[in-house]
């Protein structure tokens, strides 16, 4: 009978999918599953019968029942690994689906391999969707932060379920629909870039709480713990303190763990799309892209323990004097709310040129209200950019908002006070010193750095230039005479 078909079904039951599946069947909705490798079936049924959820959750092994197990129109959630397993994936549920189905890809997929997916299924009239899911495995099983793009038809296919699945905060659920064609997935892929940005962010605030504040580990978890109570309130700043006190459970010598974890960054590709994406549009974003070469550089482990021989620097001058050390505690915290500012900007600005790009008609106070809960960037910090855009939809730069404008300018001379201390002490502060950058070249009227680069244009290839003071389009015959 029909009532025993599925409202929705997830195919991949990895990390995310499993987790995903758990939560859907815990809002209460009935969902079938199912993986290509049967093992991971058999664990999520496992999984469901522990948690009490086995009434709401049926596992299939066959592609062919577990399509049929699902009510029409059929909403199929996939979350399998980006790239070609998508396009496998499509392929075995694609000849099993009917007219008006809807198909959507939960994983950090490229927007462009969403889009292309789109067009082909619409040869079918089967609907096809992007949606980012953020917040990782806990996200996923209690509540993620979810992005969708696609149709907008098919979004109201989902939209009740994914309102109860997603985050909840307290100005609604952290879901809300983007846009057409790839928008879910493009501001996916930029919000993990935000991710890589504040990430090095609070790495290289706690490398100068260490080593140029002279703190203990222990007086850094508490100084992040008290940060954690006011503007930097985030998951990020709480989860730096609790891995702060974590002690080495493997070789227990006493040691902090973060002193044993190898100093060599992952990343799977996001951070990289986010800068291809920005580049590629002419967008800056020195911030997100200090954080990628951060990650880029701790790769090169080998390297730099030679260079570590060869290379001489300042020794680490770390500061004794009580009154000294809080005044450096007070700058970075200023200078690492200042850069977050900063990073923020740099996303929010490569979204909405995509968008308009793509005419995607985003709305970015909304966009920035969603990652309020479920995703790795919430924060109390993403309310006031809800603001900033509800003040001003059409704000130029979140640099321009005047609360901003205004924090930015009280910052400052924190911020540089820390960028010259990390410098003279020959600590590295990629992002940091990234977004003071920014700052400092987007509030100055005459770039003189950029008229000279303009002028080398012309003089070695005839490539033009406009003048300050004059309309039209000139080029010189440069004096090369000495
Ligand atoms: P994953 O490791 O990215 O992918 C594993 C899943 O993909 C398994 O179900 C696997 O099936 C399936 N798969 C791999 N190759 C396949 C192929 N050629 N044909 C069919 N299926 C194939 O899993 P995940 O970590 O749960 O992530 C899922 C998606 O969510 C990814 O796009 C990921 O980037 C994204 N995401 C992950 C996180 C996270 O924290 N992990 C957070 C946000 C978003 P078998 O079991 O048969 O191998």
């Amino acid at each position: 009978t029909n009532t025993s078909l599925a409202e929705i079904g997830l195919v991949g039951l990895a990390v995310m999918g499993q987790n995903l599946a758990l939560n859907i069947a815990e809002k209460g909705f009935s969902i079938a599953v199912y993986n290509r490798s049967p093992s991971k079936v058999d664990d999520t049924v496992e999984r469901a019968e522990r948690e009490n959820l086995s009434d709401k959750l049926t596992g299939y092994k066959d592609v062919a029942q577990f399509i049929q197990g699902l009510s029409r129109p059929r909403k199929i959630i996939m979350l399998v690994k980006a790239g070609a397993p998508v396009d496998a994936t499509i392929a075995t549920l694609k000849d099993l689906l009917e007219e008006g189905d809807l198909i959507i890809d939960g994983g950090n997929e490229f927007f462009t391999n969403t889009e292309r997916r789109g067009k082909a299924l619409q040869t079918d009239n089967i609907m096809y969707m992007g949606m980012g899911v953020s917040g990782g495995e806990e996200g996923a099983r209690y509540g993620p932060s979810l992005m969708p793009g696609g149709p907008k038809s098919a979004w109201e296919l989902i939209r009740p379920m994914m309102e109860k699945v997603s985050a909840q905060v307290d100005d609604g659920p952290c879901v809300t629909y983007i846009g057409p064609g790839g928008a879910g997935n493009y501001v996916k892929m930029v919000h993990n870039g935000i991710e890589y940005g504040d990430m090095q962010l609070i790495g290289e605030a706690y490398d100068l709480l260490r080593n140029v504040a002279g703190l203990e580990v222990s007086q850094i978890a508490d100084v992040f713990d008290e940060w954690n109570s006011a503007e930097l309130q985030s998951f990020l700043i709480e989860i730096t303190a609790k891995i702060l006190r974590q002690q080495d459970d493997l070789v227990q010598d006493g040691s902090y763990l973060v002193d044993k974890v190898l100093d060599q960054t992952g990343s799977k590709g996001t951070g990289m799309w986010t800068m291809q994406e920005a580049a590629a549009r002419g967008v800056p974003a020195p911030t997100i892209g200090a954080a990628l070469e951060a990650r880029f550089i701790s790769a090169l482990k080998k390297d730099r323990q030679l260079a570590s021989t060869v290379l001489e620097g300042p020794s680490f001058a770390a500061e004794s004097d009580p009154d000294m050390k809080k005044q450096i505690v007070a700058d970075v915290r200023k200078a690492l709310y200042a850069s977050k500012i900063c990073s923020y900007a740099q996303g929010m600005n490569l979204i909405k040129t995509a968008g308009t790009d793509g005419d995607w008609g985003l709305n970015l106070g909304a966009i920035s209200r969603i990652w309020k809960g479920g995703c790795i960037i919430r924060a109390k910090f993403l309310d006031r950019i809800k603001a900033a855009y509800d003040r001003d939809a059409n704000l130029p730069s979140l640099l321009l908002d005047e609360e901003f404008a205004a924090e930015l300018i009280g910052a400052q001379a924190s911020w540089r006070r820390i960028a010259i201390l990390a410098i003279t002490n020959g600590i590295a502060i990629p992002a940091t010193a990234s977004s003071l950058n920014y700052y400092d070249n987007f509030r100055r009227e005459v770039l003189m750095s950029a008229q000279m680069v303009q002028a080398q244009r012309d003089f070695f290839g005839s490539h033009t230039y406009k003048r300050l003071d004059k309309d039209g389009v000139y080029h010189t015959r440069w004096s090369t005479d000495g």
